[in-house]
């Protein structure tokens, strides 16, 4: 480590107290996707007092119908020259219905510190460091999709975020995934009595069983690593009516984002098979997807290198055999990301219940969050100061998503 890197990792253990308060604050608010008020602004606050010019709530962009949209608990925090290079750290602070289950707060604390120590080592070098609030990543509401098509990501180099887990890893191994708008895939037929005159209705019920039928034969068609899974969100009302509305819920993932796309469209196909065999009405328009990002092995290893040298032990770097979504992989779909893992309870925790939210506030995770922010400060550090690495990743990435299907990308 250089003088400048231990300064950074001087600065993020002076920041300590600090930190661990606000990550405490934000768990205590527990505030919902697109309601992170509170939060966020506990965030903004400590930019601006420290020297970051902040923009205070966004404007997204919708990424199909290209309308703008208010996005308050969003935030753009920057600290430096305005020239490259210039990295991101992304934010997040929302909770779920069962608080922050997903230990977002810590998400928030740990980007905190790592900004706020790339901005002090900033102060000796060229360059910029973009601290970016992203709200609702758990759903509910626009957030980094919004944020990336409305252009505040543009001009990084790169982009890193620290989650965290019951586990480090770097790989940043995700599914894209898509689903209908709405929460479903609607079928509307005719209402008859079920039992005197069955020959005048039309079953929307009908539709959603053959429409999950067809799902299932579909299902073996698939590459491997791919999911479907879906829910009869309504079913009609009682036996005794012909059901003439129905709803099923459905999630396509893959790995792969070319699949994705050929398997959204089988999934269209099989819904309006099944509307025309129960002689129904389909209405399903799909939201825009959640992608998997571009893989980028080199800044995986910088990341667990840097991880490393900030104090975790090579054997805490345990891989994955499972895969969930979120909507960085959009972000690392445009620019090379690391979506950083860390610790902060014991391996085989269950995420997003209660044993996750009481680590999300725990001693261990105060500490894990520290060593999340060290990291995310040394690697991007690591690429601010040795161009050469810098234009390996890029040119990683570029190479990488060319052959990724990210043409089909608007
Ligand atoms: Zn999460």
């Amino acid at each position: 480590m250089d003088s400048l890197a231990s300064k950074m990792s001087d600065q993020i253990d002076s920041l300590r107290d600090r930190l661990a308060e606000i990550a405490c604050e934000i768990w205590d608010y527990a505030e919902a996707g697109g309601e992170e008020f509170k939060s966020s602004a506990l965030l903004m606050d400590e930019f601006s007092k420290r020297g970051f010019a902040v923009e205070r709530g966004l404007t997204g962009k919708s990424p199909d119908s290209g309308e703008e949209c208010d996005m308050p608990t969003a935030f753009r925090a920057a600290f430096g020259n305005g020239g490259n290079p210039r990295v991101g750290v992304m934010l997040e602070y929302d909770a779920l219905p069962n608080g922050h289950s997903c230990g977002h707060n810590l998400i928030a604390a740990a980007g905190l510190g790592a900004a706020l120590a790339l901005g002090t080592a900033l102060e000796e070098l060229p360059g910029e460091v973009v601290a970016i609030g992203t709200p609702a990543e758990e759903g509910g509401a626009p957030g980094k999709v919004e944020i990336l098509h409305a252009g505040h990501f543009d001009g990084l180099d790169a982009v890193m975020m620290a989650h965290p887990s019951d586990r480090w890893n770097a790989e940043s191994r995700f599914l894209s995934i898509v689903h209908p708008k709405n929460g479903g895939i609607i079928y509307r037929g005719r209402a008859a009595h079920a039992s005197s005159e069955p020959e005048r209705g039309r079953s929307a019920l009908d539709a959603v069983l053959l429409f999950c039928n067809g799902v299932e034969f579909f299902r073996e068609h698939v590459k491997d690593g791919s999911r479907m899974h879906y829910s009869i969100v309504n079913g009609g009302d009682a036996p005794n009516i012909v059901p003439d509305f129905a709803k099923v819920n459905i999630f396509v993932r893959s790995e792969d984002t070319n699949e994705l796309n050929y398997m959204k469209k089988r999934v269209t196909d099989i819904a309006s098979a099944a509307a025309l065999m129960a002689d129904v009405s389909c209405e399903l328009e799909w939201d825009f997807p959640w992608y998997s990002p571009v893989k980028v092995p080199s800044f995986y290893s910088l990341a667990r290198k840097s991880a490393e040298s900030a104090g975790v032990g090579a054997g805490n770097f345990i891989d994955y055999d499972s895969f969930g979504s979120t909507d960085a992989g959009n972000v690392g779909l445009m620019f090379p990301l690391v979506h950083l893992d860390f610790k902060i309870a014991p391996l085989g925790t269950n995420w997003h219940s209660k044993e996750s939210a009481e680590a999300s506030r725990s001693q261990e995770g105060i500490e894990g969050m520290i060593t999340a922010a060290k990291t995310i400060a040394l690697t991007l550090y690591s690429l601010m100061t040795q161009p050469d690495l810098m234009r390996r990743i890029k040119d990683e990435f570029a190479a990488r998503r060319r052959t990724f299907g990210s043409e089909t990308y608007v």
